[in-house]
């Protein structure tokens, strides 16, 4: 039988009915010569060790698993925390973004390009960019630029050039026409660097594949720490990279449950979440057919949720594809959840975690006190909650 961690899209990039790659004629063939270069580095050994030797050395993984023994004893079940917030730039973006940057790097690229909202993609791309010793052009909305000045200032000191955007709400949404126009204009040297496991093929496949290190990983750390495997799995679900990543360790042990946490920010109302899974439905944005929140017309709402790296309007095709199939299955958790549960874990175990990662936290702690005690929860915490804390305690307390 092929095994579920293997589940490829098919050659159009399709996950399912999801997915593909609606891009115009003149980078179709673009795309399909990324795809096919990494099609064969994903395999080749030489580029597997310099892979490697970055994510060891620099990024520091393996991330450990940690048994969050205190917060299990007040809720009730075993509760294991796969700490990617110890990456270096603080979360699991640095994986993929090694990853894309030395793709570019062996496709013979010497820039990449990328935009971002709050800055977290932005930062990781800068680096991965240093490193790698490519240029790097960041595009990000006027509003974000001043709303993110620590992020800014970080990639600005990485020696990214970020392009300001101008246009219409000043954010995101324009910041990603503007440096898909720049990637049209400059391809032959230049790479987009996505930043999750969205937009057109052979991107979802790309980022995932470079995520697939966490779930690699905590597949064998919790067999070493518990001599079997968890009953769930958790993550949280913004365009779905780092729970794809986690997701694939166990995609063929059917007994282990695989939950994807949506925002649902304030309520349920079109314009309040980001649930693309529970309150969106198909449509065509960025490049990929898969869940988007819209309106009746079919015009694409703005997504919202208190974690500014969730709040995409759609979700990656695999993620539609596992929905559909329910082989993971898609819940949601609000702000005032996922705010308590930064507060539980700062407060009883020592680490706060990025309002990303308390969706999915906040999840795990509601599932806890339904379940049996010995029941084992394994939560992904994404990124570390450093750049929330201002927010957070200014508009929560202490
Ligand atoms: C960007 C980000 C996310 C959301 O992105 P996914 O692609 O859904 O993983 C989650 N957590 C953290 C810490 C992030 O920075």
């Amino acid at each position: 039988m092929k095994t579920m961690n293997n589940i490829l899209p098919t050659k159009e990039g399709y996950f399912g009915n999801y997915g593909g790659q609606y891009l115009p004629e003149k980078l179709k063939f673009e795309y399909s010569k990324i795809a096919d270069a990494f099609l064969k580095m994903k395999d080749d050994k030489s580029f597997n060790d310099e892979l490697n030797d970055l994510l060891v050395h620099y990024a520091g993984r393996p991330s450990p698993i940690y048994y969050a023994k205190n917060l299990s004893l007040k809720y009730g079940a075993e509760i294991y925390l796969k700490r990617e917030d110890l990456n270096h730039t603080g979360a699991h973006k640095i994986n993929h973004s090694l990853g894309e940057a030395l793709l570019a790097k062996k496709l013979g690229k010497t820039k990449l390009i990328a935009e971002t909202g709050a800055g977290q993609h932005g930062v990781a791309i800068a680096t991965a960019a240093t490193i790698m010793g490519l240029d790097c052009d960041i595009y990000m909305g006027e509003i974000d630029i001043a709303k993110e000045r620590p992020n800014v200032d970080r990639m600005n000191l990485l020696g990214a050039n970020i392009i300001s955007v101008n246009k219409g709400t000043k954010t995101l949404k324009e910041a990603v026409d503007a440096s898909f126009k720049a990637y049209s204009e400059e391809y032959e040297h230049a790479m987009y660097a996505i930043g999750s496991v969205v937009g057109p093929h052979p991107f979802p496949m790309i980022v995932e594949h470079f995520q697939s290190v966490i779930g690699r990983e905590a597949r064998e750390q919790i067999l070493n720490m518990c001599g079997q495997l968890p009953n769930y799995v958790v993550a949280c679900v913004g365009g779905g990279s780092n729970s794809i990543g986690i997701f694939n360790g166990f995609l063929n042990d059917s007994d282990v449950r695989l939950i994807g946490v949506e925002p649902l920010g304030k309520g349920e109302k079109l314009g309040d979440n980001a649930a693309s899974i529970n309150y969106g439905c198909e449509g065509v944005l960025h490049g990929f057919k898969s869940l988007f929140l819209q309106d009746a017309d079919g015009n694409i709402a703005n997504a919202y949720s208190v974690a500014s790296g969730l709040d995409y309007p759609g979700v990656g095709p695999k993620h539609a594809y596992l929905n559909s199939i329910k082989r993971a299955e898609y819940v949601t958790v609000d702000d005032r959840e996922a705010v308590n549960a930064f507060y539980k874990l700062s407060k009883i175990e020592g680490i706060i975690p990025a309002l990303e990662s308390s969706h999915a936290l906040a999840y795990a702690l509601r599932l806890s006190k339904q379940v049996a005690n010995d029941t084992k929860i394994l939560v992904n915490i994404s990124g570390r909650g450093d750049k929330d804390i201002n927010f957070v305690t200014q508009m929560y307390g202490q």
